[in-house]
């Protein structure tokens, strides 16, 4: 297989450069190229010289993603569905300025990318996960889920006849959609160092959060990196009971494992861990979830983000009405918890993650056997 160019770092370039005899300038023009200006043809280079590019063309790809669907407008939550070089889908979510989501202040634009085709985890609540795992991204397609975006938003000003933005569009990364981010972990660390390069993405490592259902020695690992990423928990019940019923991770990795893991990330971080809790009615939205849950905040130095549910065809769960949204914030801020309730309607699209390629790949099936159907017609097969 070919590598793609975006899945190397400045200095392997250098080393390849070198081996080539082009001189080293050459690899700043070329990461100009890529991460600047976010070129998707090697024509397009035109200040390296033609021989380099044929060079480039042969030993590397540069792919792009292609924009199947979106959904969403332009002042709220965007969600893209992309297709990958061999007709995989996967989700990215745009998330417009909202003070203090994830990040510090007031954060311009939020994107959530994915990092595995499927997921092995099998979370009871969540449609990434319901026809399984089908492969992990390479770095070049995570990396991609941003620059795709931008080129999107690009086009968008060109044709509304406004100048090119002199700011990149996305300045935070959550990386929490489609799949388990540390289970595809050198793919998603490769990808990140690129994206914080001043060279590359130039996104600070604080301003990415990585989320995870729980993986602990992964988790152990990230504490391990010197980048400072910030982490969240995918936790959705304070005890072993309830996060069993919806999360079987927590089987092999028990709520005591976990935040002793959790623990030690932020001796050597010290920095805040969030806590994901999505409320969902008669599960985990019971007030004997918020004593526990308050608990492991105070312990940790974590804060909650509570999400209501949002309906996944084909699953039973449902979301507990606003009054018992509000009635489980203010029994958590009553313990002194730090806890925020998504109540933005925006977001709506994007908490159900994963649904958006279900659907597509249902209609695409559909088509498919549809087409099937009328050649067997046709041909009297
Ligand atoms: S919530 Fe995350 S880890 Fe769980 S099944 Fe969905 S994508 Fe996988």
């Amino acid at each position: 297989m070919v590598t793609d160019i975006k899945t190397l770092t400045r200095e392997a370039l250098e080393a390849q450069f070198t081996v080539w005899q082009q001189p080293v300038y050459r690899v700043g023009q070329l990461l100009e190229w890529l991460y600047a200006r976010r070129a998707t043809e090697w024509d397009a280079m035109t200040n390296l010289p033609k021989a380099l590019r044929e060079l480039l063309r042969q030993h590397y790809s540069l792919h792009t993603l292609e924009l199947l669907r979106k959904q969403g407008s332009e002042d709220s939550t965007q969600k893209f569905l992309w297709k990958l070089a061999d007709g995989s889908l996967v989700e990215s979510v745009l998330i417009p300025a909202n003070p203090a989501l994830y990040g510090e202040a007031s954060d311009r634009h939020t994107l959530c990318v994915s990092t595995q085709v499927g997921c092995a985890y099998g979370c009871k609540f969540c449609a990434s996960g319901l026809d399984g795992w089908k492969r992990n991204l390479n770095a070049s397609e995570i990396i991609e889920q941003v620059f795709s975006v931008e080129r999107w938003h690009e086009q968008q000003l060109k044709t509304a006849g406004q100048p090119k933005p002199a700011q990149r569009l996305v300045d935070n990364l959550v990386i929490m959609g489609m799949g388990e981010p540390l289970a595809n972990y050198d793919n998603l660390i490769g990808a990140l160092r690129i994206l914080n390069a001043p060279w590359g993405g130039g996104i600070g490592a604080r301003k990415i959060t990585i989320s995870t259902s729980g993986l602990v020695p992964q988790i152990r690992r990230l504490a391990a990196e010197p980048l400072q990423f910030r982490l969240a928990i995918s936790l959705h019940g304070a005890t072993d009971a309830v996060r069993e019923r919806l999360m079987p991770i927590n089987r092999k990795y028990p709520l005591r494992e976990l935040l002793a893991a959790c623990e030690d990330y932020q001796k050597v971080k010290g920095r805040m861990i969030t806590f994901e809790y999505i409320l969902i009615a008669g599960v985990n939205d019971g007030l004997d979830q918020v004593r526990p849950l308050a608990a492991l905040t105070k312990k940790l130095f974590a804060k909650v983000n509570l999400i209501p549910y949002n309906q996944v065809e084909g699953l039973p769960w449902e979301r507990p009405d606003e009054a018992a949204q509000e009635k489980f914030l203010a029994a958590l801020e009553q313990e002194k918890a730090v806890a925020t309730l998504r109540r933005e309607k925006g977001h709506d699209i994007d908490a159900a993650c994963g649904q958006l390629r279900l659907k597509t790949e249902r209609e695409l099936e559909l088509k498919e056997a549809g087409e099937q159907k009328i050649v067997k017609a046709e041909t009297g097969d």
